[in-house]
């Protein structure tokens, strides 16, 4: 009987976390596709502002030369004055940080996008920097980080529901198929993770 009731939570907490995944679909307008989120373009900026400071501060913070850190803006700036990002309602706003030791660019939901000086210094041209800024600006455009927040959300869930179904507390080896559903999890985003990379390749969001 308890192994039933256990089923039926499983079923239960797996069918709203797919219901609400695919039922939050909508069209991007940029990239024409279809996608799933769950925010709106609103919330996706306030998030991206909100975290700046923290995301800054795990990489040293800004850049102390000012005049960098302009050049950075300006090359930014230009590529989403030229390209359909201009026309987004994204607040784009671009950050040279003073780490010199990683190599990273990322950009937040809603526009504040990240070069560490750490890749800046292996660039050699500013084309080479317009092509990582633009990267960058497609994952805005195309609200990657939004989709993984929604996929997150339901991996979370299914992997929730998968972790209650097999778990057994008499039989301790049942932890495993716990562990094997988080796995799951994790492979599945990672997956979607590098689509994603292709995708804001692709479109380098003109
Ligand atoms: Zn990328």
């Amino acid at each position: 009987m308890r192994g039933l009731i256990k089923f039926i939570i499983a079923i239960l907490i797996a069918a709203v976390s797919l219901v609400t995944y695919w039922c939050n679909t909508e069209q991007n307008e940029f990239t024409g596709e279809e996608q799933h989120v769950d925010m709106t373009v609103e919330q996706e900026i306030a998030l991206g502002l909100q975290a700046a400071p923290e995301m800054a501060s795990q990489y040293g913070g800004l850049h102390p030369d000012q005049e960098a850190a302009n050049r950075i803006k300006e090359i930014g700036q230009a590529i989403v004055q030229q390209t359909a990002a201009g026309k987004s309602p994204y607040k784009f706003d671009f950050h040279l940080l003073a780490d010199e030791q990683t190599v990273n660019a990322f950009a937040l939901p809603g526009g504040q996008v990240f070069i560490t000086a750490g890749l800046l210094k292996r660039l050699n041209s500013e084309g080479q920097v317009a092509g990582v800024l633009g990267h960058e600006i497609g994952h805005v455009v195309a609200r990657h980080s939004a989709e993984q927040l929604a996929k997150a959300k339901l991996t979370q869930g299914l992997t929730g529901a998968a972790a209650i179904a097999t778990y057994d507390p008499s039989n301790p080896a049942s932890r495993t198929g716990a562990i094997a559903a988080a796995m799951i999890g994790k492979l599945l985003n990672m997956r979607y993770g590098r689509e994603d990379e292709l995708e804001s390749d692709r479109r380098r969001c003109a």
